[in-house]
């Protein structure tokens, strides 16, 4: 069962608890026990040991590194823009892993029919007032500390074989923008005429995770000068 305090941590980092945020830590808990790992201290995330792959950058992703402790900022989250809610774990090194997917049709089921309806105006319409959302949260509070030991039949587990060694991320050296004098990693670095630059100065689309996945976009920003 995951805990009250670490739905606490997870509150204060995803700012809200939704169903999805829990589903995150309580899938991660099944695919942790599964694999016999008890916690990712310092050890393993410096050195990227255990790797979670999600699969769609929602509230589910938020729950999942609160629980991991693989995140994007420490390179053992991988966002594989596949569109699905699950996660999948495992051990650098070991060709086993462990999926768990959360039958989400299940879990709606479990949503009061008012909750249903406050969240398709608050989420999917954008037109709830603020009571409303503050009247979906307590909903969602109330529903998440019940989901907290969600019995495993919400979700398909099964054991996967690791087909693809995912690289370690590397580091690359840096070379100086010829425009705005900033530090680009050498591989994002656009050559005009022999000089660096960097995307943003050189105009050039760039990847990014944005909501819909990971998209092509122009960098949407400008320095005002
Ligand atoms: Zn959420
Ligand atoms: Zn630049």
């Amino acid at each position: 069962m995951v805990s009250e305090s670490l739905l606490e941590v997870a509150k204060n980092f995803h700012g809200h608890v939704c169903p999805y945020l829990v589903l995150g830590l309580r899938a991660s808990e099944i695919a942790f026990g599964r694999l016999g790992i008890s916690r990712v201290g310092v050890a393993e995330t410096i050195k990227e040991d255990i790797v979670a792959i999600v699969e769609s950058n929602n509230c589910f992703a938020d729950g999942v590194q609160v629980f991991t402790h693989c995140t994007l900022g420490n390179n053992s989250l991988i966002y594989l823009d596949v569109g699905k809610t699950a996660l999948t774990v495992f051990r650098r090194g070991e060709r086993r892993g462990v999926r768990v997917y959360v039958l989400s049709e299940k879990v709606r089921e479990l949503l009061p029919p008012e909750v249903g309806e406050l969240w398709r105006r608050v989420v999917a319409e954008r037109r709830g007032s603020r009571e409303d959302a503050e009247r979906l949260h307590e909903a969602f509070e109330k529903l998440g500390r019940e989901m907290l030991n969600l019995p495993e039949d919400f979700f398909k587990i099964s054991e996967v074989e690791i087909v693809e060694e995912l690289e370690r991320a590397p580091i690359f050296e840096s070379v100086r923008c010829e425009s705005c004098g900033e530090l680009v990693m050498k591989p994002r670095a656009v050559y005009v005429n022999g000089k660096a630059y960097c995307p943003a100065c050189a105009g050039v689309p760039v990847q990014a995770v944005v909501g819909r996945g990971i998209s092509t976009v122009k960098v949407p920003f400008r320095e005002v000068r």
